[in-house]
């Protein structure tokens, strides 16, 4: 009995054709790479222009690259697994975005997991079985069946790093020949990479996944309930804006000087400038919850932005009117509980074109705001910045300075030269706001004492090493991603209420956005135990006579 089921195994398995582990790496990578990804090549010869050469050179370093990768992790109970999952990720993706066109990324995710049965139902049709049947699960079931010859760890990790380093190789250098077209591309088209299959579906499930784990109970913990206003009754309200800038590096600022006129505005309006300036992150993201949070760059993390309550409600506690205003892509929950208004909504013609205004738009909307003010206030302004890459977008015509500019968002189409002067126009434009927005306040200073903070929300790479944009990780980022223009406008009461010399001497030390929320509250008046004078910039300096 023993001996004929012994032997039936044996002819069973040996039915089974055999296939090395390498040989099927590249049998499922080449059908993944072939039939489930139609979208991602059509976007990517869309995207790259209809230059050939460049897709082909991509083309080979992506199928280079999957294979290494699968190729390393081809082991033992790990391969099989692992391409079965490729695989019928791969043909439920490629089906809606083949046939729908749809990116699925976090948010479809999100909408996935949150659609009603009904709904699911019925995108379930005979031919999206047949689909998944012929792409998905024929594939899963052969490679499931084959029986695949695994060599001994050893020999195994030698035998593979053959095919694993020069694929890597390979990679590299298809990637660095083009690395200004790949961050260009990645940058200015988002549903790029998340379209190539399964890799970009994985991915927004993974990160779905983890921001639905971390953040789905997160309670806000109130922070400085103890906060109040010290200052003599009667006088006149104080008012601080905050010109939360976006993407201005410092080193083409020419209060900090830079070699060309990018400020020439703000350099005759008494400003001090910070020139030593670092960002908290490289990224608005990360950047602007940290500037408004109470930690530090040192201590803070996502979690603790999202869960411990802002600047802007340290100052409601106190009494103070506090109103985040948005030209730019949300407030990253800095602002949920206090005014908002989010100004590409308006889709005024003056200054918004396709969903996104110049920052002209604030100025317009900043004269009847001052008029309305009767008490104590802090205005947080979200400007558009220089945020790229079309920076040309970020300016009017008569902020056409520094020509000519490049004009179009796909940096491989102009010069380097091009591009650094449409950036310096996005700084020359701010400085023009900026000098406005300081004017603004000055005519006011009958009805109330006003000051003008400003600091960018991280810096940018213009093609130094071969970088553009930014979002680098901070510990490897280069400065001008992480050394931002800072700017404070003091008015007449403030002045007055601190030592210019010391002022000047301070303003030559490092600071960073660390000390944007302890400023703030320091300017205001604030008193909270919270508060913390060795990070507010003006402590130091301020007469001993004043409160
Ligand atoms: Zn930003």
């Amino acid at each position: 009995m023993a001996t004929i089921t012994d032997s039936l195994a044996a002819s069973g398995r040996s039915l089974r054709p055999s296939i090395g582990a390498v040989a099927l790496s590249v049998l499922v990578v080449l059908f993944v790479v072939l039939t489930a990804n139609r979208t991602f090549w059509a976007k990517t010869a869309l995207y790259f222009g209809g230059t050939p050469q460049a897709l082909a050179i991509f083309a080979l370093g992506l199928v280079a690259l999957l294979l290494a990768v699968c190729i390393a992790l081809s082991m033992r109970f790990v391969a099989k697994p692992l391409f079965i999952v490729l695989l019928l990720a791969s043909a439920c993706a490629s089906w809606f975005m083949d046939r729908f066109g749809v990116v699925i990324n976090v948010d479809m995710i999100r909408n996935a997991a949150e659609t009603t049965h009904a709904e699911a139902g019925n995108l379930i049709t005979p031919d999206f079985v047949w689909h998944i049947v012929l792409f998905g699960i024929v594939p899963s079931l052969l490679v499931a069946w084959v029986r695949v010859t695994h060599r001994p760890f050893l020999a195994k990790a030698r035998f593979n790093s053959v095919f694993v380093l020069p694929l890597l190789l390979v990679a590299v250098l298809a990637a660095s020949t083009q690395m200004r077209l790949l961050i260009t591309t990645s940058r200015t088209h988002h549903d790029w990479l998340a379209s190539l299959n399964p890799i970009g579906p994985i991915v927004s499930a993974v990160r779905y996944a983890a921001s639905t784990e971390g953040e789905a109970n997160i309670v806000v913990e109130p922070l400085g309930q103890d906060a109040h206003v010290a200052a003599p009754a009667g006088r006149k309200p104080k008012v601080v804006v905050v010109v939360a800038g976006e993407t201005a590096r410092a080193q083409n600022v020419s209060l900090g000087g830079y070699g060309r006129p990018t400020t020439p505005e703000l350099a005759t309006r008494d400003v001090t400038y910070f020139p030593d300036t670092t960002s908290c992150g490289t990224a608005t993201a990360v950047s602007l919850p940290c500037m408004f949070s109470i930690y530090t760059r040192a201590t803070y993390t996502h979690r603790k932005g999202l869960s411990t309550e802002s600047l802007l409600d340290v100052l409601a506690h106190a009494g103070i009117a506090a109103e985040w205003w948005d030209n730019n892509t949300g407030d990253k929950g800095v602002a949920d509980r206090v005014a908002y208004r989010f100004l590409p909504d308006s889709a005024d013609p003056r200054f918004c074109t396709d969903g996104e205004c110049k920052d002209g738009i604030l100025l317009d909307r900043l004269g009847p705001w001052l008029d309305g003010v009767t008490r104590d206030s802090v205005l947080v302004i979200h400007q558009l910045g220089s945020h790229g890459p079309a920076y040309y977008e970020r300016y009017p015509d008569a902020y056409r300075r520094f020509t000519p500019d490049c004009r179009t968002a796909e940096f491989a189409d102009c010069s380097r030269e091009e591009i650094v002067n449409a950036y310096d126009n996005t700084i020359a434009y701010t400085d023009h706001v900026l000098a406005t927005v300081i004017d603004m306040l000055k005519s006011h200073q009958d009805r109330f004492d006003a000051s003008m903070i400003y600091m960018s929300d991280h810096g940018e790479s213009l093609g130094e090493n071969g970088l553009y944009l930014h979002g680098a990780p901070y510990m490897i980022a280069p400065k001008e991603q992480t050394q931002v223009p800072f700017v404070l406008w003091l008015g007449r009461q403030d002045r007055a209420a601190v030592n210019g010399a010391c002022l000047r001497q301070r303003a030559g030390e490092p600071a960073s956005h660390d000390n944007l929320f302890h400023t703030v509250l320091g300017l205001m008046a604030v008193e909270t135990r919270i508060y913390d004078p060795s990070l507010d910039v003006l402590s130091g300096c301020r007469n001993a006579s004043s409160s």
